[in-house]
């Protein structure tokens, strides 16, 4: 797919938007996170062109748990080795700036919080952390791979011998702090949405909810979105390029000096 320039007229309507906006969030998903080298599931270069997602289910997981764990390992070599990029950054400078008030994300890698995000809601949850499935005990991720890497496989409590599972939402699985969420796109007049599909829910409701109380919706995403019909503006290229852009005229707006 050749990559597209962002369009500088839509990177202004989508500053208008933000800058009226009196309550405005962030949704990002999978898309903010492959320029950190994250592949995304449904993009071009997507993990589901190498793997089924069955292995993503809670059923896989509970009948193959050294599988799952074999394959979620190899997946967190690149999760973790993987740094903020500069959309998270904006992402971040656009909070401190009180222009967005929260981000809601399907990712599970942290990168938010990284670049410095304070308010954040984790729907799909965090690889950070893993669950003991039988009393609950969590566990940070690298006490979880030390496990894993010494043979011990699937990982085990250490408290009640029960399997551990990542702190993340599983295909199959309800949505966390999902009520939450609905409460802030509720009370937004605005959303940015950066790089999702819009094709998981209850994840994709969040712009459905902003649109419906009336705000305003701007998706930033490569690729047409199964949701770009409620859209009023789509800037259609690379997150990390739109991200500088539309901070830079943020701030331009705002009289801050770049
Ligand atoms: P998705 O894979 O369905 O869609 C990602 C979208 O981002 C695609 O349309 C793609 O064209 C676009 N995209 C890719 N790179 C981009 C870039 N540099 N700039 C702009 N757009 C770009 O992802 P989704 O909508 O988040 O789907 C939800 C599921 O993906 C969730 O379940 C989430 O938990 C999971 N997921 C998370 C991570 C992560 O934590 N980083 C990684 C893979 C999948």
């Amino acid at each position: 797919m050749s990559e597209k320039q962002c369009n500088i007229e839509d990177i202004k309507k989508a500053a208008d938007v933000l800058i009226n906006a009196k309550h405005a969030i962030a949704f990002t998903g999978a898309g903010i996170s492959t320029e950190s080298g994250i592949p995304d599931f449904r993009g071009p270069q997507g993990l589901w062109k190498q793997y089924s997602p069955e292995i993503a289910t809670i059923d896989y997981f509970l009948n193959h748990p050294k599988d799952f764990w074999l394959f979620y390992r190899m997946r967190m070599s690149t999760l973790f080795a993987a740094k903020p990029n500069r959309a998270h950054y904006a992402v971040a400078e656009l909070e401190r700036l009180g222009i967005i008030k929260a981000v809601i994300t399907q990712n599970v890698d942290g990168l938010h919080q990284a670049a410095g995000s304070k308010n954040v809601i984790e729907l799909h949850g965090t690889m950070k952390r893993a669950v003991c499935i039988a009393c609950g005990r969590t566990y940070p991720m690298e006490v979880v791979i030390k496990k894993i890497d010494s043979g011990q496989i699937p990982p085990l409590c250490d408290e009640c011998g029960g399997i551990l599972k990542p702190d993340t939402v599983l295909f199959g699985e309800p949505v966390k702090d999902f009520e939450r969420a609905r409460e802030l796109a509720l009370m937004s007049d605005a959303v940015l949405v950066i790089g999702s599909s819009l094709s998981v829910y209850p994840a994709a409701y969040i712009p459905i909810f902003v649109k419906e109380m009336g705000g305003k919706v701007i998706i930033i995403n490569m690729e047409p979105t199964e949701l770009d019909y409620i859209a009023d503006v789509i800037i259609q290229c690379k997150a990390g390029e739109a991200m500088t852009l539309l901070l830079r005229e943020v701030k331009e707006r705002l009289g801050i000096q770049q």
